[in-house]
């Protein structure tokens, strides 16, 4: 976890859908999610929260749904 790493705090996480990367959301500081998403092409994206089971696209900027 690249926040971990380097010492910064996030405020939720998100899972790439297709590496599995864990990056943090678009309201912490360094909103690796997004990063990852565009660096690696990787636009699907899964709330990592206890009990949230939403997905996310960041290339339409939508609420998608994903099976599993
Ligand atoms: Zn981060
Ligand atoms: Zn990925």
């Amino acid at each position: 976890m690249a926040c971990l790493a380097s010492g910064d705090t996030w405020v939720h996480l998100r899972l790439c859908r297709s590496c599995g990367h864990v990056g943090c959301c678009d309201d912490s500081k360094n909103r690796h999610a997004r990063k990852h998403a565009a660096a690696a092409g990787h636009p699907l994206i899964s709330s990592f929260e206890p009990g949230e089971d939403w997905s996310w696209c960041f290339v339409d900027e939508i609420e998608v749904q994903l099976n599993g």
